[in-house]
């Protein structure tokens, strides 16, 4: 218990740290990208110009890398609403496949029996896409990622042990890639572990995903054998009676800002 208190504080520190630097980064990133937009107006040598283009992809890239550090170290305050899982997905679908791009399939198995959650739909969106785009990664020949959604009862075999008692959605991002030595997959929720390439991992999205579960009242759970590959396993409580009730009027305000 001493070394989780130690281990949080060690985080909030380290969080706080990284908001701090973050922000002020983005701010040194949106001056950068200002004066290329201004530069770019002012030539008009086509060759200086994709110069320009580059740079300002670059920049952009860091503020998305830095959106990224400000989510993960304020562990984003969560706004639940009614999520219908079903529907959810179904409307997913299309960008989760952009997101896996060519030569890998994605396919989704849903039964229907999760119902509703309570949960963030933008954060369950980001979970799931940076699943995907995991899953892409360790399939560099290409593959099939399969998202299985169940309804599971905790306690029980299919659920996690560190769930309370109550009724989850399941919901699995399989895939048949690379999976993880083990050394990996003990250090997969382990914030900025990454085993890709300078500029291409920030190893913040398997953190980001355990955050989320857990702050929604849920857990992840991480599945991987070298070779074969790798499940892994949002649980996120399904509504009660009375979730669903109150969580009725949330949707229509989403349904009004679409
Ligand atoms: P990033 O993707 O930026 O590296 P993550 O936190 O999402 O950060 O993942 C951390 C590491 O876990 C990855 O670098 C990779 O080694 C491993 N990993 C995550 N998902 C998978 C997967 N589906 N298959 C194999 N390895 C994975």
């Amino acid at each position: 218990a001493q070394d989780a208190l130690i281990r949080s504080q060690k985080m909030e520190a380290m969080g706080r740290l990284v908001a701090g630097v973050a922000h002020d980064f983005n701010n040194i990133l949106a001056a950068v990208l200002s004066g290329l937009s201004l530069i770019g107006r002012r030539l008009d040598d086509p060759e200086a110009l994709k110069l320009v283009d580059m740079s300002t992809n670059a920049a952009m890239r860091g503020t998305g890398l830095v959106k990224q550090l400000l989510a993960f170290a304020r562990q984003q305050r969560l706004d639940p609403e009614r999520i219908d899982v079903s529907a959810f997905l179904k409307e997913l679908e299309p960008l989760l496949g952009v997101s896996a791009g060519s030569g890998i399939s994605v396919a989704i198995e849903d039964d229907g029996a999760c119902g509703a959650i309570i949960a963030d739909a933008a954060q369950l969106q980001s979970a799931l896409l940076n699943l995907v785009i995991n899953a892409r990664d360790a399939m560099p020949d290409g593959g099939a990622v399969r998202i299985v959604a169940r309804a599971v009862r905790a306690p029980g075999d299919e659920a996690l042990p560190e769930l309370a008692e109550g009724d989850y959605a399941a919901i699995s991002v399989i895939d048949n890639g690379t999976g993880m030595a083990p050394e990996t997959l003990a250090r997969v929720a382990e914030p900025f572990f990454t085993t890709k390439q300078v500029g291409k991992g920030t190893g913040l999205g398997v953190p980001m995903v355990h955050g989320f579960t857990h702050q929604s009242g849920g857990g992840l759970r991480i599945e991987s054998e070298l070779g074969k590959g790798t499940a892994m396993t949002l649980f996120l409580p399904r509504a009660t009676g009375a979730d669903a009730h109150a969580g009725a009027d949330a949707d229509a305000g989403a349904d009004a800002d679409a």
